[in-house]
């Protein structure tokens, strides 16, 4: 084992706790520190999918088209808070340049390595720990209208079968055979056999966090506000209570990396891409797997306590709270798609995916501050928030992973 560090962990989202996890289990002194309890962020409320299949991003060669057509759309999948809308220019014209074909291959090419072994990364993760309880095994299916829609999706399922993943299509009848909760007009399922969810994404967090603390690890409950280098590497991580001396930070706030990468003199482009989620309580129904409703392109999961629907892209930064647009899309796509579906309340949540303009994360050491970036993972970082802890815990105990970190490199965007 490599020299023993003193390390100190920001951000207790699932990738704060998968690093903090890891390098405990390496054998370094590691204190998770977070402005609120474990699993405050995004990864509360997210749609819970272990998304081995998502490699491709959101900003393929068709989005500048798609895009166009939702936004006169008032009732489209794409909500936009106009007010917000001149700051996040320079982010968006970084963002739509990627959207090419040689840019979505360097995408897929780099996301595949973080996703495609995510179910393994989480039994590594939890194996023989109480949260372990919260993985399940399942198909995925994306739901469409019809046969016509799917096709529609074809540079999408391109990249997938590429990639090996064959999707098995239901259509007509059958498709509500298969999930007795779906209207009859919905006509064509794509199913992918052999992914996993998470039952339960808050509790997961929570008792990640507590096999942190059973393993040695040491949780407090701070606001990081700043860092003290000596000679250009990390002496102190500074809080509201104060500093806390280590060799070594790890940099997971999700979506507040960005302030916290100003305080070294780094400006990342990390733009809020802002998801809503409806939680049904005590549902009638519940679909017997996950699947995505792709018209209103968002995600529904059998939770244990309740059925989650979870998704769409609202840009429009990460003051505002609740919106409405959102929320009424879900409501209505869920009631078209569930139309016997019965409940006791709904939950309403907003999150914010921390996404960078060419859909990757930051993974490594930050020049060679000491400092080492686990953030940016749009909407991906429940699947790949286990293996990034991974990484970065390699990175500190002095071994190399065995896949290409270019890609991630955490200074890509200062060039
Ligand atoms: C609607 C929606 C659905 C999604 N569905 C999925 C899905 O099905 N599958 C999937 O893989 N991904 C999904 N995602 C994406 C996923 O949720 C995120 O990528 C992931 O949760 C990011 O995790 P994180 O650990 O980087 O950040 P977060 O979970 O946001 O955690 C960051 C933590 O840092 C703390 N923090 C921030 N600033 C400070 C500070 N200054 N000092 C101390 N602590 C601080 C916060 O309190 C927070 O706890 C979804 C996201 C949304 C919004």
């Amino acid at each position: 084992m490599a020299q023993p560090q003193n390390i100190v962990v920001i951000g207790a989202g699932i990738c704060g706790v998968s690093a903090a996890i890891w390098l405990r289990r390496a054998g370094h002194t590691v204190t998770l520190v977070d402005k609120d309890a474990p699993g405050a962020g995004a990864s509360f409320g997210n749609a819970g999918l272990i998304a081995q299949w998502a490699i491709v991003p959101v900003n393929t060669p068709d989005l500048p088209k798609t895009a166009l057509k939702y936004l006169i759309n008032p009732r489209s999948p794409l909500f936009i808070q106009w007010g917000a809308l001149p700051g996040m220019v320079p982010w968006l014209l970084k963002y739509l340049s990627n959207a090419t074909d040689r840019g979505t291959r360097h995408m897929v090419d780099a996301l595949a390595p973080i996703l495609m072994d995510g179910i393994d990364q989480h039994h590594a993760l939890t194996k023989g720990t109480s949260a372990a309880k919260w993985i399940a095994s399942s198909s995925y299916s994306y739901v469409y209208e019809n046969r016509a829609a799917f096709e529609k999706d074809k540079l999408s399922w391109d990249f997938k079968r590429e990639a090996g993943l064959e999707p098995e299509l239901i259509e007509g009848p059958s498709a509500r055979e298969a999930e007795p909760i779906l209207s009859p007009n919905l006509s064509c399922m794509a199913v992918l056999k052999g992914h996993g969810h998470i039952l339960n994404p808050g509790a997961y967090i929570e008792d990640l966090a507590q096999v942190f603390a059973e393993e040695g690890g040491t949780y407090r409950k701070a606001e990081v506000r700043d860092f003290t280098l000596n000679e250009g590497k990390i002496a102190a991580v500074e809080t509201d209570q104060g500093p806390m001396p280590c060799d070594h930070a790890v940099l997971a706030a999700g979506i507040w990396s960005k302030p916290l990468m100003r305080k070294l003199g780094l400006k990342v482009p990390l733009q809020a891409e802002r998801g809503h989620h409806l939680h049904f309580k005590n549902p009638s129904q519940m679909p017997r797997n996950p699947m995505m409703l792709t018209r209103g392109k968002f995600a529904v999961n059998p939770m244990s306590s309740g059925l989650r629907c979870a998704g769409t892209v609202e840009l429009g930064g990460i003051r505002k709270g609740l919106s409405q647009g959102p929320l009424n899309l879900i409501r209505r796509e869920s009631r078209r798609a569930f139309p016997d579906l019965e409940f006791d309340d709904v939950e309403e949540w907003v999150g914010f995916r921390p996404s960078t303009p060419d859909s990757l994360p930051l993974i490594g050491e930050i020049g060679q501050t000491g400092v080492h970036a686990a953030f940016g993972h749009q909407h991906i970082g429940l699947t790949a928030g286990p293996k990034t802890g991974r990484i970065v815990a390699d990175l500190i105990s002095g071994k190399r992973p065995n896949i290409p970190l270019e890609p991630y490199a955490p200074l890509r965007f200062q060039r």
